[in-house]
């Protein structure tokens, strides 16, 4: 995918008189935004990660707007009343050095069109519409590939007229370089070189495909006339078309899978692609490089991805890595007993250290455990944020108890990745078990374990005791093939890819305090309805709350749900055997109006049942 935008923005726009005696014409407002802001907002939701800009006539306008926007870099081109808009496109020679669509600054256009051009097959296409009849048309010629020939504003001078130039182009990096080549030459001879002309000079040696979109809304605005149709007819075309496009937005309060972003969501479609492919296995391995280094060094800890659930990957570990030794579990809520669960299954050699769901568990019962029967206890398994209860394990302190007696540590991270800081060399984890679809804010199907390499590599020799969920098998087989052992969930990948580029652009630190302001809100709104949760707030990951249900018989969980599902909130139900709770989720692609949203509707519930004591 292009990453990168140019946007020409140098001209005096002088057609539209005094519209444009004291602001560039980018800055003309259609609806509720200028022009550029649309364009902007476009190139952004397209998977735009830089945007530069060459500015010249009044160009402070852009340069505040780069203050605003930290994807956007302006360049001037100090000769911008003299010069055409190749001079300023070869302003950007030494800062673009990657592939880039390229837009004119004057245009009002459906984020189709950018979309189409993401998605294209050809590195260097031109778009094309109908011709719309504005009187100021670029006319297209191609050959009978549809490959760029000429382009004229006098359609005599064509041989055939295939569509009209929108003033949108994808560029490889090698053609812009080409077209830096000849314009550094050509440029000394004659400023006002448009970009067109140059790249009809450079068709004939480097193909530009056109491609034609039947019924695209945009429009170039040169002049009165052009505003007055963006205004009246473009603008409401697009907005209609946006419509459709929406998808709902449901607030997710459920623990996982959590709420994604549109462009999360947006990631999946894709063309049809066999994941056995070179270009399949570089999302794969981009994706699991940056997962690791949410978490430890790539020069020593790697990731192995799975298709399935959460659980997969904790199947995965239990059953890859204990050998004849025996595994400690620290069981603390029912993900602690799903791990028991599985280790019956596998008949792993395991005892059970059971320990108080809302308490912190205690090291020194942990250590004695251990002491006991050393040095038959080979691993210990925690999980680290019991999704039950809200608790958050201390694994920096198991880990180092785990060191002192030289066991392996396995930990259940599946609630806490991606938002409570993890650093495995430091916290002595062995392995890491987590998945796509919680803090991660990507969709389900995606689990991954993150291991020491060196631990690893010793897993060769255990006898296998799953043949899907193999850890050495699929890290073995990845390493060498760049593939998974098996059919890997393609679009869920895309999707988890586009996750792990958000989670870095908003930080893993910043993502948890996003969500701990969310759970501030939260328990500032259930304790005014004077509703309590369960775990201290010293020992709360704040992520997840199990809170306690009011315990009148006119309340039901289920109605409570129903009313609120509705009215687009989702609750989820509580998974503790003696108390009755309900849980909150404040994770995921949430906004704080959104908490307060759920805040509101649930004291109306209460109120309508008459279940609130003021
Ligand atoms: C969500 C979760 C899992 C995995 O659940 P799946 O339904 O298999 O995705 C495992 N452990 C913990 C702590 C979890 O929160």
């Amino acid at each position: 995918m292009v990453k990168a935008a140019v946007i020409l923005a140098a001209g005096l726009g002088s057609r539209l008189g005094k519209r444009t005696k004291e602001k560039p014409k980018g800055f003309l407002e259609i609806g509720d935004k200028t022009l550029i802001e649309h364009s902007i907002l476009h190139l952004l939701s397209s998977g735009i990660e830089r945007i530069y800009i060459g500015t010249g006539y009044l160009k402070e306008f852009y340069e505040e707007l780069a203050l605003r926007y930290k994807e956007i870099t302006c360049v001037t081109n100090e000769q911008y009343d003299v010069t055409g808009s190749m001079y300023t496109l070869f302003q950007f020679k030494n800062y673009v050095k990657e592939d880039f669509l390229l837009l004119e600054s004057d245009l009002l256009y459906d984020q189709a069109a950018l979309t189409i051009l993401q998605y294209h097959h050809y590195p260097d296409v031109l778009l094309a519409s109908e011709l719309t009849d504005t009187n100021d048309e670029v006319f297209i010629e191609v050959d009978d590939k549809n490959q760029l020939v000429n382009m004229e504003k006098d359609q005599n001078r064509l041989f055939n007229i295939y569509g009209e130039l929108i003033g949108i182009t994808k560029l490889s990096y090698g053609t812009f370089q080409a077209l830096c080549y000849f314009a550094d030459k050509e440029l000394q001879k004659n400023k006002k070189l448009d970009y067109e002309r140059a790249l009809i000079e450079l068709c004939s040696e480097k193909p530009i495909a056109v491609h034609k979109v039947k019924e695209l809304a945009w429009c170039e605005i040169d002049n009165e006339v052009h505003l007055k149709r963006a205004v009246e007819t473009v603008y409401p075309q697009i907005k209609e078309n946006m419509k459709d496009r929406v998808i709902e937005k449901k607030i997710l309060l459920n623990p996982g899978p959590a709420a994604t972003s549109n462009t999360v969501k947006y990631a999946q479609v894709v063309p049809d692609i066999c994941p056995r492919e070179k270009e399949f296995g570089a999302v794969m391995k981009w994706t699991a490089e940056e997962l690791t280094s949410i978490v430890g060094n790539r020069a020593d800890y790697t990731t192995i991805l799975f298709g399935g659930s959460g659980t997969a990957a904790v199947e995965a570990m239990i059953s890859s890595i204990v050998d004849q030794d025996t595994l400690l579990i620290i069981n603390n809520g029912a993900y602690g007993k799903r791990m028991c669960q599985i280790a019956d299954a596998y008949g792993i050699h395991y005892i059970e250290y059971k320990s108080k769901q809302d308490h912190p568990l205690s090291l020194k019962k942990l250590e004695a455990i251990i002491k006991k029967r050393w040095p038959k206890i080979s691993h210990v398994a925690v999980v680290h944020h019991e999704t039950t209860t809200g608790l958050l394990n201390d694994i920096e302190a198991i880990g180092s108890l785990c060191r002192c007696y030289d066991v392996e540590l396995l930990v259940d991270a599946m609630s806490s990745f991606a938002a409570v800081p993890i650093a495995m060399e430091r916290m002595n984890i062995h392995y890491l078990a987590a998945s796509s679809n919680k803090n991660l804010q990507g969709m389900a199907g995606v689990s991954f374990v993150i291991a020491n390499k060196k631990c690893l590599e010793q897993l060769k020799n255990i006898k296998a005791r799953s043949y899907y969920l193999n850890l050495y098998e699929q890290y073995e087989y990845f390493k060498k093939t760049g593939q998974m052992r098996f059919t890997p969930p393609v679009q869920t990948l895309y999707a988890m890819k586009q996750a792990v580029v958000e989670a870095k652009k908003e930080g893993i630190v910043n993502r948890y305090n996003r969500y701990k302001k969310l759970w501030n809100l939260l328990i500032k709104g259930i304790t005014e309805l004077g509703l309590n949760h369960i775990v201290k707030e010293e020992h709360h990951a704040k992520l997840i709350t199990a809170i306690i249900e009011p315990s009148h018989k006119r309340y039901h969980f289920n109605e409570l749900h129903d009313y609120l599902y509705e009215r687009g909130v989702t609750i989820y139900p509580g998974k503790l055997a003696d108390l009755n709770t309900f849980r909150i989720a404040n994770i995921g692609e949430l906004e704080e109006t959104e908490i307060e949203l759920f805040l509101y509707h649930l004291k109306q519930y209460l109120e309508k049942l008459d279940l609130l004591n003021n």
